[in-house]
């Protein structure tokens, strides 16, 4: 073990010591860390639960091992099955996490998904194929833990995880004798299964976007705009769901910030003119809307991740009705959770509505358990479970409360089983009536993954939000409406809960229990996912399209710098092009020449025109220049060989269509159509010469073979030349002579 590894290891195990954190795990043989044992992520990170993020195992990653197996069998090398790392990727693990989650202060769910299973990875593939430690992994190691690992993950989201921790953990630190290894894996690129593309990217046509894997996929977002806004919720929990994704599709926010919206949400600011008149009697706007919410990612380098800061953000007009329309109906739905919840905190009771000593009928108690209001066998009339599935309204549950109370014969056969369980679980057998503490007390012990949600939220300015403020309340793990497809009597069920992002995000991928699977219209619809995230890149896209400047589009979503919406910027080429400001005087010109103007404005052409453009500019102004564009530039050519500026009713092609014959009108590109016609020529050349050759000296054979090398020259010299740019400038002086001077003239 090398220096640094191990003073890595031992000031994050003082770290851990300081905080309290059991170092020293006890794992079993394939990997899992006791129960008791594991560590608590969320809690490290001051975070508030659910979910709570726990790291539970220090074995091989289940995932990768299917594929690791096959290309060990491609190397003839035998299986491996899953076991626990070995002490040494234990520590890193160990350590990598203490220092995300104490010092970094990223979220436990980061930490977990995006550095601790990639890290994971990474040890299962190099114990699999060298078994060497962490300090003593060599390149080829890392080379075959990202390919498994892009094996394994079809996006080749994890094989660039595996590589961001081999860069910003591995490498940063000298962790590694063999190190670095990142820009030994940048140089190779690897054999990814789709590129991963960084940085700003080239469009080799008009049409291609930017990075368009990211925007939703088309026939899914028209499914979901279908299913949420057409569709009527089958469930408490979907009507939250649907408004949810309502807002995602609306206001473009992170998944995290539309779960933890507040349920005073509504802003309004009323505008009046100096007169103290509505301004929009005035033709002004007379009142915009606001959304209240609370923003993730606004914390630098190093600050707390897990903190939420208070944001605004302004809604549309045209969306105002439907937002308004769509939270004051989830305000008034939850308005029973929400008071329920607001009690439990304030007294820390399950039943904060009865007194300690007061008894509850079993019938009673059962639905506040277990959330099912049929308590008889006879069931609850289809008429009042329709009405309550219309409306969600709790009048409705109060009606078949009623029913139930009133209705004769034997108790529901699910009423007997639910008491015959927890009794199995050990509690005592019931006569007809319980003391609420005894409950309470019953509750506390044998349901902790019921319990509410009830902890508060750490803001930005040091306050903190209650629990109950959140809109998004739902009831907690009521399996009677998720399992059973009945209804939840949320006027009386005790346990409450927050819709998570990790609910939204599992209920829109590809799933058998997802919306789309439940909701979809054809059999392929019910197949259809998409990415929470990708609603966002959508909204931002097309606030870029309709041409809204940067820095609102910026404030609009959060963000701390202008540069992270470019992030998110997919329009395409023609776009761009179609966004450029052109000054008055180009907007008059021909379509075709106002695209010459915005390519010359975007510095993404150039060529004779373009160098006499600039010239006239600079010499006359724009106006002239502008004129010279029109006249000149009435063609923008497509030719199979690059891009042509040429005005062809002034001047004839010079090169009968021959662009790569040393045409200075010609334009390099990096089209691929472009590139693979001029190899075809070149091959084709590259033939000729070799036939010309074998053929008798001559005159005629040598200018031949002298004209087939200078065309196979200049098609070369074409496919150097870097997009956009002239292969042929044409600005050699052909006056004067080339080479050493002849004459006293040739200065
Ligand atoms: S040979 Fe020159 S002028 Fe003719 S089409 Fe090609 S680039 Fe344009």
């Amino acid at each position: 073990m090398n220096d640094a590894f191990a003073a890595y290891v031992a000031s994050a195990r003082t770290l851990a010591s300081e905080r309290n954190v059991q170092w020293d795990l006890p794992v079993d043989c394939d990997g899992a860390i006791e129960k008791q044992a594991a560590w608590d992520l969320t809690a490290m990170a001051g975070a508030v639960p659910p979910p709570t993020t726990r790291l539970s195992d220090l074995g091989g990653d289940r995932n990768t091992i299917e594929v690791l197996n096959q290309r060990l069998a491609e190397m003839g090398r035998p299986a491996v099955a899953k076991t626990a790392l070995s002490r040494g990727w234990q520590d890193l693990i160990k350590a990598v996490t203490v220092q995300q989650i104490m010092v970094s202060r990223n979220t436990p769910a980061h930490v977990n998904n995006q550095v601790i299973r990639p890290l994971k990875v990474l040890g299962t593939c190099v114990q699999a194929l060298s078994g060497a430690e962490p300090w003593a992994m060599t390149a080829d190691d890392v080379r075959f833990a990202r390919s498994v690992a892009i094996a394994a993950q079809a996006s080749g989201k994890l094989g660039e995880l595996v590589e961001s921790v081999v860069k910003y953990v591995l490498d940063a630190r000298h962790l590694c004798d063999h190190g670095p290894f990142h820009q030994l894996l940048k140089t190779e690129g690897g054999d990814r299964s789709k590129p991963v593309k960084r940085g700003p990217q080239i469009r080799k046509g008009l049409g291609e976007r930017k990075n368009e894997e990211r925007l939703p996929e088309l026939r899914a977002l028209w499914e979901l705009v279908r299913i949420v806004f057409t569709e009527h919720p089958r469930t408490f929990t979907d009507a939250l769901r649907f408004a949810q994704i309502k807002l995602l599709i609306l206001c473009g926010l992170r998944v995290g910030e539309v779960c933890s919206i507040p349920a005073d949400w509504k802003r309004v600011r009323d505008y009046v003119d100096l007169d103290g008149r509505d301004a929009g009697t005035v033709g002004g706007v007379s009142r915009t809307l606001m959304l209240r919410h609370f923003a993730e990612k606004q914390w630098g380098r190093d600050e707390n991740s897990v903190l939420l800061y208070e944001a605004f953000q302004h809604v549309p007009t045209l969306f105002e009705p439907v937002i308004e329309e769509t939270l004051d109906g989830i305000v008034t739905l939850t308005a029973p959770l929400r008071e329920r919840l607001r009690l439990q905190a304030e007294t820390g009771r399950y039943f904060p509505e009865f007194a300690e000593d007061e008894f509850l009928s079993l019938f009673d108690l059962y639905t506040r358990l277990s959330g099912n209001p049929q308590i008889r066998a006879a069931g609850i009339p289809n008429d009042l479970v329709n009405e309550y599935r219309q409306s969600f309204d709790v009048s409705v549950l109060a009606k078949i409360a009623e029913q139930q109370d009133r209705s004769p014969g034997p108790s529901a056969k699910p009423f007997h089983s639910y008491w015959n369980r927890l009794a199995e679980a050990g509690w005592p057998k019931f006569a007809s009536r319980v003391r609420v503490s005894e409950i309470e007390h019953l509750v506390a012990e044998h349901l902790p993954t019921k319990l509410s949600d009830t902890a508060s939220f750490p803001l930005g300015d040091g306050k903190f939000l209650r629990a109950d403020e959140l809109l998004f309340l739902s009831p907690k793990r009521a399996i009677v409406e998720t399992r059973n497809d009945g209804i939840c009597d949320v006027s009386r069920y005790f346990a409450v809960g927050r819709l998570t992002p990790e609910d939204l995000i599992g209920h829109l991928a590809p799933s058998d229990k997802g919306i789309f699977a439940r909701y979809g219209e054809t059999p392929e619809d019910r197949r259809l996912g998409l990415n929470t995230h990708a609603l966002r890149h959508l909204q931002n896209t097309e606030l870029f399209r309709l041409g809204i400047a940067d820095a609102m589009i910026t404030k609009r979503f959060n963000r701390r710098t202008v540069a992270q919406s470019y992030e998110y910027d997919h329009r395409s080429l023609a776009e761009d092009l179609a966004a450029i400001d052109l000054p008055a005087a180009a907007r008059e010109l021909p379509e075709k020449a106002q695209t010459v103007a915005a390519m010359i404005q975007a510095g993404k052409a150039s060529g004779p025109i373009v160098d006499a453009f600039r010239r006239i500019q600079k010499e006359s102004g724009d106006k002239r220049a502008f004129e010279f564009l029109a006249a000149e530039a009435d063609g923008f050519h497509a030719t199979p060989y690059g891009h042509c500026i040429n005005s062809f009713t002034i001047d004839p092609c010079p090169k009968h269509l021959q662009c790569f014959d040393g045409c200075n009108h010609l334009l390099a590109t990096d089209i691929e159509r472009h590139r693979r016609n001029l190899e075809q020529t070149r091959a084709a050349m590259a033939k000729a010469i070799q036939e010309i050759k074998g053929r008798p000296p001559g005159i005629g054979r040598d200018n031949q073979l002298r004209h087939a090398e200078a065309m196979v020259a200049s098609i070369d010299k074409v496919l150097a030349t870097a997009d956009g740019k002239r292969p042929f400038p044409g600005d050699a002086d052909r006056f004067t002579p080339i080479g050493k001077q002849r004459t006293l003239f040739d200065v």
